[in-house]
């Protein structure tokens, strides 16, 4: 949790927007009122299902950790309701405008922000094939508050919509056409929330019309991927049908030769649900060197770790080959910026990304790029061709923006 915690009466505010990030152990929520973007509460819920689950709540100016066990989304999202009335802020009467759901796959179907009804519920569920881990948890979240709170309409947002419109080449994966057509198989792309957020405040930053604007993002987290849009549009991003494409992730492998699975289906007997799981949750990071945590991966590399060091090598590899597809996806390129945990903290991935490109117009100045701050801040030197920025993301606050606005449609 990272965001500054008003310290004032969420009462007192006019509209007010409870977001929830449902993983598939883990719920994330804040209350905020998104044109201040003021936030008056945060929390997380971890192991959700497991004997160790935990809730942490933060709400003026204290955090509550209670360790209990959270069997499924619904009792964690009712013992988040119970911590917000503790802390005195009941969420049936505080006048919510909306909920606002982060919801990872549209499919084909979701590309706008939606008002929830039962139909609703019922295509996303039919879209939880493809999401399996992430689909049903968030659809079990708005089941619950659409009891908890029925008077509160819950907005879906999708992590796939500013994807939607990517060019048929780019989205379009070269397998038989029957097959792909009958089982939705394209590339969705996915942190669409994230990549057209930045990409509207480096707009901002540099006091430019977005439209004019071609951009390179970087949204490395613990899920990672990078986008290219041109004025505004998307077209290139690196996750696929599922968000396991691309870069290397925490525990992610971002790209393998598709061969791999087949070679373990048959050599190793793994049935498809061990090569998810492998590919899912032991692999990237975490499958090279034990560690997901960008932070300790760096602590052992500097201990002189040879594991922590070549999975260091790879990440940045990996990001490397993709920056230099998408400026060649470009032609063109204005601006590039890095974003989420380990983009917006870590500087010596930026300058190893961005190192040795001088012959491509991009001149990182060491010192801009030591600084750290939460700001949106350039970390190029004034005679660089391309300017490099870092800008923090915000994804709850652009969900409850456009839950807002779905709402007031
Ligand atoms: P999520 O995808 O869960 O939203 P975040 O955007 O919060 O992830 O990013 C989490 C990642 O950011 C972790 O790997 C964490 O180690 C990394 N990170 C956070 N702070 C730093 C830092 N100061 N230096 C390097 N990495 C960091």
């Amino acid at each position: 949790m990272s965001a500054d915690i008003a310290t004032t009466d969420p009462v007192s505010s006019t509209t007010l927007v409870l977001v929830l990030n449902a993983g598939s152990s883990s719920l994330k929520y804040q209350l905020l009122e998104p044109e201040s973007e003021k936030v008056f509460a945060d929390g997380v819920a971890q192991r959700i299902g497991e004997e160790s689950s935990s809730i942490t709540h933060e709400q003026n100016g204290q955090s509550i950790t209670r360790d209990r066990k959270l069997a499924d989304h619904q009792e964690a999202l009712e013992e988040m309701l119970s911590l917000f009335a503790d802390n005195g802020t009941d969420l049936t009467t505080v006048g919510l405008t909306a909920v606002g759901h982060r919801v990872v796959h549209g499919g084909q179907m979701f590309y706008k922000p939606t008002v929830v009804d039962g139909d609703v519920i019922n295509d996303i569920d039919k879209l939880s094939d493809l999401a399996p881990l992430h689909n049903p948890v968030a659809l079990d979240g708005v089941r619950a508050m659409r009891k908890l709170l029925p008077d509160t309409p819950s907005v879906c947002v999708f992590d796939t919509a500013f994807f939607h419109n990517l060019p048929k080449e780019v989205s379009t994966y070269a397998i038989d056409r029957e097959i792909a057509e009958e089982y939705s198989i394209r590339r969705y792309g996915f942190h669409g929330t994230s990549h057209q957020y930045v990409s509207g405040k480096v707009a901002e930053f540099l006091r430019r019309d977005v439209g004019d604007l071609n951009q390179i993002i970087m949204h490395l987290g613990n899920g990672a991927s990078i986008s290219a849009i041109r004025g505004g549009s998307p077209v290139e991003t690196s996750m696929g049908l599922t968000p396991m494409e691309g870069l290397v992730m925490g525990t992610r492998s971002g790209d393998v030769d598709p061969g791999v699975l087949t070679h373990l289906a048959r050599a190793a007997k793994m049935s498809s649900d061990d090569i998810d799981k492998m590919l899912n949750k032991q692999s990237g990071l975490k499958g090279l060197c034990g560690e997901n945590d960008f932070r300790e991966l760096s602590n052992k590399a500097a201990a002189g770790d040879e594991d922590a060091k070549l999975a260091y090598d790879v990440y940045i590899h990996r990001l490397r080959k993709y920056i230099g597809a998408y400026m060649l996806t470009l032609g063109r390129v204005d601006v590039i910026t890095f974003t989420a945990g380990v983009g917006e903290n870590a500087s010596d991935v930026r300058a190893d990304a961005m190192g040795h490109l001088a012959q491509f117009g991009i001149k990182i100045d060491p010192d801009r790029n030591a600084v750290r701050s939460k700001e949106p801040r350039k970390i190029t030197t004034d005679d660089s061709g391309i300017t490099v920025l870092v800008v923090p993301t915000n994804e709850e606050l652009s969900i409850a923006r456009q839950s807002v606005a779905a709402v007031e449609a």
